[in-house]
């Protein structure tokens, strides 16, 4: 894909282009195969390319943040999150107002599209992902939801400690509750160290949870045994008492991010569990599926 690409250098050739690089894109993003050197050289270059159209520099720097964050490079994949909405601010219109035929949405056929609208698929993601970095929809636990008035700890430094958090999550400190509110990856969850400190290109993930994150073999077993044994959980496993965050749901958008305890099965509809939390006070049946296990408690 990468060579074809390349290849075909001449923008009067941008319809096929896209879909060209979009296959590239998508072997990478799909994880068919390892990220190399190579890949990572690419998709700068092409980020880098005033000369290319602002839409696959886009998804070049949606692509590239996503692969950074797979390494545990949070910073890094902000920067390039950052880097692709700025992009689409500055797209020009004489590049947003361009068609491409493309799937509909409902993979039913092909209709045209705006260059603008395929960028703002990607954008909308790039925002999301975004926002979870930046802890922008972590768990305003008591009241305000999704960067309000109230501020809660952001990638900046800044950090505002709600002490209803403390006492909801019993006892547990705001530091222990915002890592585990975190995405993960930037220390061993054994040791403490640094991925910095590590020396490691990336740390190693829990194959269970893929949440826990460790600088090798040592720590992951010391860690098993003192309680992360207890704490892994499968994806799609729930246990009564467990910390969750809300996905997005149809009729109550609002509630996407807070974080909420399983208290038990509803007993009027399988599949679903009765959840309460500090933002939510009366208890809610929500579907297992739009349910999100935060990072483990050890
Ligand atoms: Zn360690
Ligand atoms: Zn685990």
């Amino acid at each position: 894909y990468w060579k074809s690409f390349q290849k075909l250098s001449d923008n009067k050739w941008e319809y096929h282009r896209f879909h060209i690089f979009h296959g590239y894109l998508s072997i990478l993003t799909e994880n068919y195969f390892t990220c190399s050197k190579a890949d990572y050289k690419a998709l700068g270059s092409v980020i880098d390319d005033k000369t290319e159209p602002y839409l696959f520099r886009i998804e070049a720097a949606f692509t590239r943040g996503l692969k950074e964050w797979d390494r545990s490079r949070r910073e890094d994949a902000a920067t390039f999150y950052r880097l692709a909405i700025q992009m689409g601010d500055e797209m020009p219109e004489s590049q947003r107002r361009r068609k491409f035929l493309r799937m509909d949405p409902q993979n039913t056929g092909k209709i045209h599209w705006t260059v603008a609208e395929l960028a703002e698929v990607t954008l909308k993601t790039v925002r999301d992902n975004l926002r979870v970095l930046e802890y922008k929809t972590a768990p305003p636990i008591s009241g305000t939801n999704v960067a309000g008035d109230r501020t809660y700890p952001r990638s900046d430094g800044t950090t505002y400690v709600d002490p209803q958090r403390s006492k909801f999550f019993g006892g547990t400190s705001d530091l222990e509750l915002l890592d585990r509110m975190a995405v993960g990856g930037s220390k061993c969850d054994g040791c403490g160290k640094t991925l910095a400190e590590t020396g490691l290109e990336e740390l190693f993930r829990c194959k269970r949870c893929r949440m826990a994150y460790y600088c090798g073999e040592a720590c992951q077993r010391k860690r098993w045994k003192a309680g992360h044994k207890e704490a892994c959980r499968q994806p799609n496993q729930i246990e009564v008492g467990d910390y969750m965050r809300i996905g997005r749901l149809q009729s109550k958008p609002e509630w996407q991010g807070l974080v909420v305890q399983v208290l038990k099965p509803d007993p009027n509809k399988e599949g679903r569990w009765l959840v309460q939390g500090e933002a939510i006070k009366q208890q809610v049946s929500i579907s297992s599926n739009k349910l999100d296990h935060i990072r483990p408690a050890a």
